[in-house]
């Protein structure tokens, strides 16, 4: 094995969800003193936070903090926790305004930003089609939905106009109809992990790693090195396709239709839904990297990109300057833009 696909061996162990992997070192670097590194499960995922440069005492507690951050955005925007207010909204009957908290709004307001910006490809109402998928299901699914129930939502989604979710004044939203149901899978985990940073920075801490299945944020550097972060093959699990040396204030998402998905007749089904096809996205595309300043926004992008395929998809990132993109094809052929920062890429 090359030295620079030596990642740290326990993240071998969770395939599911690592759609990134933290390599050791370049060739020829010095070993340097290495990050302290602690892992819980939020999110449906794993979530690792690395910090480099601050004593051990600090920075457990600094952790402790962005780690409890992440778990109360979760207890506001998961719609598979019954007390959050995402399933509130959900499971009233549709039509009457709800108060919700101000930060839902804001990250509603994002998402139906990026939705119209889509074309609708981006859409966080599509709750109901998610749940007739069920691909957040333990244990997941192995056959698509019946036909019927997919044409039943169809119908009922094509009878309700626009995104199906307004907004009004003094933090109220609600959803127009029933195949409308909030989800903010594509988008939530970016916030989180941005809001993680911060409580990291106000703890004192300026360089560090985020690590939330596709999400990743990066904080200053790793003793005056680069994090190195390896981008995972689509097709082979200890693959790597692009290695990044990263420094600064960056984001980085990754939507794949490897992360949760089925084969069913040779078919493979995946949990990147096309609104307009009601059923796993077929753009053409199996990954989608975003390098962005901030976490919600590559998120959010990531999993756009990736419905609307090379060509749309490109066309939107132009409409957000300083966001990057590195497309994986069907057929494995890479696509970068200019400015996506990767030390080594290879068509896998
Ligand atoms: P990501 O892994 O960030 O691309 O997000 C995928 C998750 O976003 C899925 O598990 C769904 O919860 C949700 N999702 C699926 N398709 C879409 C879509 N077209 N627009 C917005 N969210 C979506
Ligand atoms: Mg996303």
């Amino acid at each position: 094995m090359k030295p620079w696909t030596r990642w740290l061996g326990w993240l071998g162990l969770f395939g599911l969800g690592m759609l990134f992997l933290l390599v050791s070192r370049l060739p020829g670097e010095p070993e340097a003193e290495p990050p302290l590194l602690e892992t819980r499960l939020l999110m449906g995922t794993l979530v690792s936070i690395s910090t480099w440069g601050v004593e051990e005492k600090q920075a457990e507690a600094a952790m402790e903090q962005a780690f409890a951050e992440m778990s109360r955005i979760e207890g506001m925007m998961s719609r598979f926790i019954p007390t959050s207010p995402v399933s509130g909204l959900n499971d009233a009957p549709r039509g009457a305004f709800h108060t919700v908290p101000a930060e839902l709004i804001s990250v509603v307001s994002k998402g139906l930003e990026i939705g119209q910006l889509s074309g609708g490809a981006f859409d966080i109402g599509l709750g109901p089609l998610s749940d007739l998928w069920g691909f957040s299901r333990e244990p997941p699914p192995e056959t698509p939905p019946a036909p019927d129930a997919l044409k039943k939502w169809r119908e009922e989604r094509d009878r309700t106009p626009g995104p199906g979710i307004e907004l009004a004044s003094d933090n109220r939203l609600r959803l127009t109809g029933p195949a409308i149901g909030l989800d903010l899978g594509g988008i939530a985990k970016g916030y989180a992990v941005e809001r993680a940073m911060e409580m990291l920075r106000q703890a004192g801490v300026v360089n560090a790693l985020i690590n939330a299945g596709g999400d990743m944020r990066i904080a200053g550097s790793k003793g005056g090195k680069p994090w190195h972060i390896g981008l995972r093959d689509p097709r082979k699990p200890d693959g790597v396709v692009a290695v990044m040396d990263l420094t600064g204030s960056k984001a980085l998402a990754t939507s794949g239709d490897y992360e949760r998905f089925f084969m069913a007749d040779g078919v493979r089904y995946h949990h990147i839904l096309d609104p307009k096809q009601g059923g796993s996205s077929r753009s053409g595309l199996m990954a989608v990297s975003i390098q962005a300043a901030d976490s919600l926004t590559a998120d959010a992008l990531s999993t756009a990109v990736f419905v609307l395929g090379e060509s749309a998809g490109l066309a939107l990132l132009q409409q957000f300057p300083g966001c990057e993109a590195l497309l994986i094809r069907e057929d494995g052929q890479m696509v970068q833009t200019p400015g996506f920062v990767a030390t080594r890429s290879k068509t896998p």
